[in-house]
């Protein structure tokens, strides 16, 4: 199959939009990550989603939406605060896990009787949900297991002549995916997968957020996982990642003990001038670490390191999503100095 690139422009988007119609799976920019677009109520199209990135059958799909009013399409039940905490976070990054009904197929929901509603902000993707007239499913547009797409490039990479088409769209602006939440009860939400839309965030809204322990933990072997996507290794570039949580000074030592010719680090914007060994910095706060973590991982891949020890982010915020995606890239192997 040809992969074709596209351009930002009404026309291209037309075209991928009656690609989309077709059943055809194509690569779009999100505000969050590149995701790879089709029509959640074709089984045919799903499958070719699936099976495009390698994808485990039961890790479900989110689907996205133009406006929140349309989840009551697609669904049986939404729970008050759902609207609620729509009227504040969509459009945006912020995907609701709510009992689903027969329009969406099990093979979108991974054999699951729930489906995460999302919905966009990103002019692209927005404009082809609402010209395709389809709910769309849409995961990470990365082969599964790799690190995330946050540019049409790493689409390209992973999925060229997988898709019938990517459209360019720049760089993403968050960098990790959305925050998945699902309903305890009528006033607690649990965060299954954390993301741009906060903890704190949410707080303003609902005073019970729990944190599922599997964000930060291995899930223990035999437990079943909130979230399916949870249990596969996950963000992960070639080389083996360790996580190191400690101060600069310990981790220079550390790895000065551990250096060699194809280790790297994974720094802060600022240490540079205090490590004299192999590294990429990955920015100084949490939203460039959201912004830039995944193309360094695929960095690293390209300049051959075999092993990286990354410096821990703070679990602040949006940080809690950078450090998630960092220690289950490091199949939660972390060294605590
Ligand atoms: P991605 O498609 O790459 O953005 O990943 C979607 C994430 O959302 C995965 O971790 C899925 O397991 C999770 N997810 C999607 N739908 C559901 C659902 N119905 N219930 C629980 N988790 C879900
Ligand atoms: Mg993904």
């Amino acid at each position: 199959m040809n992969t074709v690139l596209l351009e930002n422009n009404e026309n291209d988007i037309v075209t991928a939009t009656e690609l989309i119609r077709q059943g055809k799976v194509v690569g779009v920019p999100t505000e969050t990550v590149y995701g790879l677009c089709a029509d959640a109520r074709n089984e045919e199209a799903v499958r070719a989603v699936f099976s495009a990135k390698g994808r485990p059958a039961d890790n479900p799909l989110i689907v996205h939406l133009a406006d929140f009013s349309q989840a009551e399409l697609y669904t049986s039940y939404i729970p008050e605060l759902a609207y609620r905490l729509a009227e504040k976070f969509c459009p945006g990054a912020l995907t609701m896990i709510l009992p689903k009904n027969d329009i969406i197929p099990l093979i979108t929901s991974g054999g699951l009787d729930t489906v995460g509603i999302r919905v966009p902000s990103h002019p692209v993707m927005h404009r082809i949900i609402e010209l395709s007239g389809c709910p769309i499913a849409a995961p990470s547009a990365n082969i599964s297991g790799l690190p995330s797409p946050t540019c049409a490039e790493h689409v390209m990479r992973d999925m060229n002549g997988r898709i019938s088409a990517v459209i360019n769209g720049g760089n993403s602006k968050y960098g990790v995916e959305s925050t998945v939440i699902s309903f305890d009860s009528e006033n607690t939400v649990r965060i299954l997968r954390p993301g741009a839309v906060t903890k704190e965030m949410l707080s303003e809204i609902c005073n019970d957020v729990i944190i599922d322990p599997a964000i930060l933990n291995e899930l223990a072997e035999g437990t079943k996982a909130a979230s399916p996507g949870m249990k596969y290794k996950h963000y992960s570039p070639e080389a083996n990642v360790v996580m190191v949580e400690s101060s600069l000074q310990d981790f220079v030592n550390f790895v000065n003990r551990n250096n060699g010719n194809k280790v790297y680090s994974l720094i802060f914007d600022g240490d540079e001038k205090f490590f004299p060994y192999n590294y990429l910095t990955y920015g100084s706060d949490s939203h460039e670490q959201a912004h830039l973590i995944f193309q360094r991982l695929r960095e690293l891949d390209d300049i051959g390191a075999e092993k990286v020890y990354v410096r821990a982010p703070s679990t602040d915020g949006v940080g809690l999503a950078v450090y998630n995606r960092l220690i289950r890239a490091a199949g939660f192997e972390v060294i605590k100095l």
